[in-house]
């Protein structure tokens, strides 16, 4: 079986961009778009997925996708709380459909509805609906709300706590990604998120957190960004600040989101293999094919099939891994 632990609805239907620009011209003094959901039909979410994601799973072997809204269109720094919520409980039931739909293919991650300089209170309830009234197995978490500035709390303060607290009562795990940049200073997919990537691990090593939450789960998108090449730098680091870089880290995972050979087989020789889930985010930010190889860029699979482990630890890798940090997959693997 092979679970692919990353991906979005980049697809969606046009119903589904024109609503979120009617909300952004309302801020500015535009009409209110519909209050009711999406003026999406069902038709449509198939076309979007059977031509998309759903014809390159079968293309690639890949038989379940944990599924999410578009992570660059989350889009936190947008409005206010109330722009963030209203946003998001729509997102997060368009992804609701898809799953519905084609429960053999998609599981339900969630966004929240993050928004900054307000209270985190507004995610921990999205979480449990989406949880609990929806089936969602997992949540996107974005650590710098403000799209690239950088000014909220690291992922060491008492900000977090709520949520920490109940991703572990509801035992899910998440994802740390982050959104738009919307500081020109950054590329979104090139530089931010790996920035944001490198960041989010260093924040958890040197300030500890996690080690107050014994139970809590996170997944770091993209290979890691700049961890695994760099491992050693931070285990050195540790070492001279007396940062515990083994209790700090051990509950942080990574995915496979790194398109080319090498890069798989250093994530794969530098971290252990428990801590790997295979993802590959298509249709994502690096479509096409790599003109040397002929492949996908974000055909992933095909790096796993070639890299240095054994039947076993691919198997992990692949799905057994997948269904430790995501243990509510369970109800969808019968
Ligand atoms: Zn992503």
């Amino acid at each position: 079986m092979i679970i692919d632990c990353h991906g979005h609805y980049t697809t969606t239907p046009p119903g589904v961009g024109a609503w979120r620009d009617a909300q952004v011209a309302a801020l500015g003094g535009g009409p209110v778009p519909d209050g009711g959901r999406f003026p999406v039909t069902d038709d449509e979410i198939r076309e979007s997925i059977e031509g998309g994601q759903l014809r390159v799973q079968r293309e690639r072997g890949i038989d379940l996708t944990l599924f999410s809204p578009r992570a660059s269109w989350m889009g936190h720094q947008v409005g206010d709380a109330t722009t963030s919520l209203d946003w998001t409980t729509r997102q997060n039931d368009l992804i609701k459909r898809v799953c519905d739909l084609y429960p053999a293919n998609f599981v339900p991650v969630a966004q929240l509805p993050q928004s900054p300089g307000t209270s985190i209170e507004n995610s921990v309830r999205e979480l449990r609906r989406c949880v609990d009234e929806l089936g969602f197995v997992g949540v996107n978490v974005n650590p710098d709300p403000t799209g690239g500035y950088w000014t909220g709390p690291d992922l060491g303060d008492r900000y977090w706590w709520p949520l920490w607290e109940a991703m572990q009562e509801l035992d899910v795990p998440g994802m740390l990604h982050v959104s738009q940049a919307e500081n020109p200073f950054f590329q979104t997919t090139g530089s931010y998120y790996l920035s944001a990537d490198t960041t989010f691990f260093v924040q958890a090593l040197s300030t500890g957190f996690m080690k107050d939450q014994p139970n809590l789960r996170l997944v770091i998108p993209h290979g890691g960004g700049a961890i695994p090449f760099h491992w050693g730098r931070f285990q050195g680091m540790s070492v001279r600040e007396g940062w515990d870089f083994e209790g700090s880290t051990e509950r942080i995972f990574f995915d496979t989101c790194v398109y080319h050979q090498p890069g798989i087989d250093l994530l794969l020789g530098v971290v252990p293999t428990e801590r790997v889930l295979f993802g590959s985010e298509m249709l994502g930010a690096v479509r096409g094919d790599n003109p040397t190889t002929g492949s996908g860029w974000d055909d992933t699979g095909k790096y796993l099939e070639a890299a240095n482990v054994t039947t076993e630890q691919r198997e992990r890798l692949y799905s057994a891994n997948a269904r430790t940090v995501y243990p509510r997959l369970a109800a969808y693997l019968t």
